[in-house]
């Protein structure tokens, strides 16, 4: 089994992620996030959300619909341009991306492959009961346009000055050719994205304050630099508009591909925008309101599930451990989530379902929930429940055993040391603030 196979056995297993609509068979490539992914995704957006929006003086958030206006994705250029080529195998019928495949064959049978044609990746259905042509709306294939179309308003009702940012978090739907690989690539996916408005003359210095910010992100997560690349898109690749783009990748286990990206997008996107609608969405000083531009955007973009894919890469691991009943070696699997990411943090377990052990071991859990995502868990053997909470990551176990009684202590496991530590019940709190807190 590789490393991708691992992660989606173990995302099945402990509920992770599943396949979407499995009862039925399930949905082309489309994947349900179960009780501990939620957590894990909902951690990456609260810190990106922490860090972005409330850590900072210079950027506000929003919170747009998914359906625009289509006149929306006319301007922006979606509707002309936003495809990928497509062909098709003459003899087994299978579809891929023209630019994904190398020669004039079928990577499946061999057979001949047709000349590409332009597919549009956006989602269309119908607004209200009839579903004539002028009723077609999109489903948004990204959370960036929101941010421009709301910039006046959000000018307006903010008063910001430049430079200041607009940040986002939601679904975008794209009807891509070859969705696969588990989370890398789906119809219905995630972002967080940012458009930073700043002077025409100042980009490059915003660029690389961004660039800094998404290696810093990158680290907090727990990637190795190793297995990151920058890749400069040159020009002739590069949108038209952009005189700059990082396309941050990744040796996933798949291959090298796309993790994040940084663009500078000029003021592409606001003139469109402007001729489009007919609205001014320049941007006056207001200590020298004749001092009147149309501001330049750099767009730091993070796939959401894609960040939950690599964090589970790096955190799995695999080791030698000793048996907690007997001392003997086993394998053990265990996901070394950094603290703010794990989807629980500590786990409540009373060494056995006798009643005096869970008079104290309830009250605790109670307790710690106060403060942190917690589980309590009295089934099997104790050696059983610690490998659940390491396959989990679980950064620390709390175990009340008959001492407990007597001694008014918990002994509390470390999931990356496994060594174990007596703590008084009245200094646990305070004890595993702490330690979740480094
Ligand atoms: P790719 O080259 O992999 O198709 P892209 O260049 O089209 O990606 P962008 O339009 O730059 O991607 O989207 C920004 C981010 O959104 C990507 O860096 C990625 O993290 C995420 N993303 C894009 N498409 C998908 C998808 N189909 N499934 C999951 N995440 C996606």
């Amino acid at each position: 089994m590789n490393l991708l196979e691992k992660i989606v056995n173990l995302s099945k297993r402990r509920g992770f992620i599943f396949p979407g609509s499995e009862i039925y068979g399930g949905l082309a490539n489309s994947w349900d996030y179960g009780p501990l992914g939620a957590e894990l995704k909902k951690n990456i957006k609260d810190e990106w959300w922490k860090r972005f929006v409330h850590q900072r003086t210079d950027m506000v958030g929003l919170d747009a619909a998914l359906m625009m206006n289509p006149k929306v994705w006319e301007a922006s250029g979606h509707v002309a341009g936003f495809s990928d080529p497509l062909t098709e195998c003459k003899k087994c019928h299978h579809r891929f991306r023209a630019d994904k495949v190398t020669g004039k064959k079928c990577p499946d049978c061999g057979g001949e492959l047709t000349e590409p044609k332009q597919f549009n990746l956006m989602f269309q259905t119908f607004m209200g009961p009839s579903q004539e042509k002028s009723s077609a709306v999109y489903l948004r294939p990204e959370t960036a346009q929101a941010m421009f179309v709301d910039f006046k308003s959000i000018l307006e009702t903010t008063r910001k000055r430049l430079p200041f940012g607009i940040a986002q978090v939601g679904k975008a739907f794209r009807n891509e050719i070859t969705p696969g690989n588990f989370i890398f690539r789906t119809r219905e996916f995630e972002q967080m994205e940012i458009e930073y408005f700043v002077r025409p003359d100042e980009w490059e210095k915003y660029f690389e304050k961004w660039l800094k910010e998404m290696k810093k992100w990158l680290k907090d997560l727990g990637v190795s630099e190793k297995k990151l690349h920058y890749a400069e898109i040159p020009e002739g690749e590069r949108a038209h508009y952009s005189k700059r783009t990082v396309d941050i990748e990744y040796d996933y286990p798949f291959g090298r591909e796309e993790l994040y990206g940084l663009a500078y997008r000029g003021d592409f996107d606001l003139q469109n925008h402007m001729k489009a609608s007919g609205q001014d969405l320049s941007y006056a000083d207001p200590e020298n309101p004749k001092d009147k531009f149309v501001p330049h955007v750099i767009e730091p973009t993070w796939g959401v599930d894609r960040s939950v894919l690599v964090a589970m890469l790096e955190a799995y691991h695999e080791e030698e451990a000793p048996t907690a009943e007997k001392g003997e070696k086993e394998q053990r699997t265990v996901m070394r989530f950094p603290n703010w990411l794990a989807p629980i943090k500590v786990a409540v377990l009373p060494l056995s379902k006798k009643p005096e052990l869970a008079k104290i071991a309830e009250p605790i859990y109670k307790e710690l929930t106060q403060k942190f995502v917690c589980e309590y868990d009295e089934t099997q053997s104790i050696g059983k429940r610690y490998r659940r909470q390491d396959e989990i990551g679980t950064p620390y176990c709390v175990t009340v055993d008959f001492d407990t009684i007597k001694d008014k202590a918990v002994t509390v496991r470390d999931r990356d040391t496994m060594k174990q530590k007596r703590v008084k019940i009245a200094k646990l709190g305070g004890y595993l603030g702490e330690q979740l807190a480094k």
